[in-house]
């Protein structure tokens, strides 16, 4: 259920805990009433007749409390708000019995408390952002990386929403055309020829894939997924990395510490980006070069998304495997090499570069982890956009095909109209509360 939008909310928006500042919200028509019952500024104004951006230093009063807490209260009026309503903010001490205190005693003066996401809930429901936008609201949120932050600030900035709503636009001009061609339909008047028509509804399909491909491209992230080859000299690195590259790109040979730098490849597992890189084993050394490019080597595994750690078939694992493999971050995944000489140990992946063994299995094994990893903040969103796009491209095909057999131009409306609608789902611009629910139960409360 979509809670009542015409209640006056209050949260905590800012993080909660002992700290600086603690933000009490508030968004609704009452904002302004229920703060004067709580909020007293040293002018001696109200909140509720003053203007319509407000900004006033003075102190909260509540009961049990004998101290007044000094407090600031930004208020603005509806429309040109957030939340497109009255919003009121209070900032004080952040202490968390005050805090609880503060919110009780707004909660008695007629607020209610807000559901997670509300807030952000109402500026969508305000129009003031879509639902591609809120997403990204959200995914800022949960952003666990800077790669995903980044991503997720690009979208607020409107990178996917705004090309959505002209191709949308563009759409509904062609269905628009299509539909007042239907009420001549007796009269033999054509409004669009069928030639024009056909290169409109092609137009579209290419914009829709394109947009069907820069949401794969999000998916997978601002850079590709990275995989980092480690494990003693003399493992079988470089080979495995030729093998797995498909070309001789690594120097091999028997000398332990061959590869004194690091080399790059770029992978295509199942559609899915991997940069695979081969570094300089780990072992001890006195000599500066190898220890330079031991050093990268390490600098390459911290920056790894998977360390595939590779380790020769029938040799003990020492210490430094067994540290990389049970570290968590990055995660570690073993590869042993060389397994035409003996057998793998226990849950390693068994690989031969020589006779070429394993590979697949190592690609499917990168593949689904390069998946795993595509921006989770994300997902659920993208995943979302991937059904719609799929359901407009389907539309799309279906009226081209309609307009050029010459089928009754009901049809080709129908189709069309079917498109729209599905990128009007992606926007927001068509939404069910069930969705509404969905995306915005994510947030957390207070924003
Ligand atoms: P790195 O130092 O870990 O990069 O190891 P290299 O790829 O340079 O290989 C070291 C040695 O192991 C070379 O002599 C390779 O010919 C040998 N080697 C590599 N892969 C295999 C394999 O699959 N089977 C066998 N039997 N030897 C291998």
């Amino acid at each position: 259920m979509v809670p009542d939008p015409n209640d006056t909310i209050v949260a905590l928006s800012s993080a909660p805990g002992p700290g600086g500042r603690a933000i009490v919200r508030l968004s609704g028509p009452n904002a302004a009433i229920i703060v004067d019952c709580v909020f007293h500024s040293a002018l001696n104004r109200r909140a509720s007749d003053g203007q319509a951006r407000q900004l006033q230093e003075g102190h909260v009063c509540m009961p049990g409390i004998v101290v007044p807490l000094p407090a600031t209260l930004y208020y603005w009026r509806a429309p040109r708000t957030y939340t497109g309503q009255n919003l009121a903010e209070l900032h004080t001490i952040s202490s968390p019995p005050l805090v609880d205190l503060l919110i009780a005693a707004l909660l008695d003066a007629g607020a209610r408390a807000a559901q997670p996401g509300e807030f952000t809930m109402r500026a969508f429901l305000a129009g003031k952002i879509d639902l591609t936008r809120a997403e990204a609201v959200l995914a800022v949120i949960e952003s666990g990386s800077r790669a995903e932050l980044k991503e997720a600030l690009s979208r607020l900035a409107g990178g996917v929403s705004r090309p959505l709503e002209s191709l949308r636009s563009e759409l509904l001009d062609v269905l628009a055309d299509v539909e007042a061609g239907l009420d001549f339909a007796d009269e033999d008047v054509q409004l669009v020829d069928q030639r024009t028509l056909l290169e409109r509804i092609r137009k579209g399909l290419a914009l829709v894939t394109l947009l069907g491909k820069r949401v794969e491209g999000r998916a997978l992230g601002g850079r590709p997924f990275r995989a980092v080859l480690a494990g003693r000299p003399n493992v079988g690195k470089s080979s495995l990395f030729n093998a797995l590259a498909g070309r001789p790109a690594a120097l091999v040979s028997a000398d332990a510490g061959t590869t004194r730098d690091y080399l790059v490849h770029r992978l295509d597992v199942g559609g899915v980006a991997v940069d695979l890189v081969d570094t300089a084993g780990a072992q001890r050394t006195n000599g500066s070069i190898l220890r330079q490019a031991q050093a990268l080597g390490a600098e390459q595994v911290e920056a790894a998304d998977l360390v595939l750690l590779c380790a020769e078939a029938g040799q003990l694992l020492g210490e430094p495997e067994n540290t990389i493999l049970e570290r968590k971050t990055p995660p570690a995944i073993g590869v042993a090499t060389k397994c035409d000489l003996a057998a793998a140990p226990f849950g390693f992946i068994a690989t031969s570069a020589f006779e070429r063994t394993g590979l697949e299995e190592l690609r499917a094994v990168l593949a689904k982890k390069a998946r795993e990893h595509a921006a989770p903040a994300l997902a659920p969103s993208l995943s979302r956009c991937r059904h719609h796009v799929e359901a407009c491209l389907r539309h799309l095909r279906r009226a081209h095909e309609s307009a050029l057999f010459e089928e009754p131009a009901e049809l080709v409306a129908l189709e069309l109209r079917g498109a729209v609608e599905e990128l009007g789902a992606m926007v927001g611009a068509v939404y069910t509360d069930d969705l509404l629910d969905r995306i915005f139960s994510r947030f957390c409360i207070g924003k």
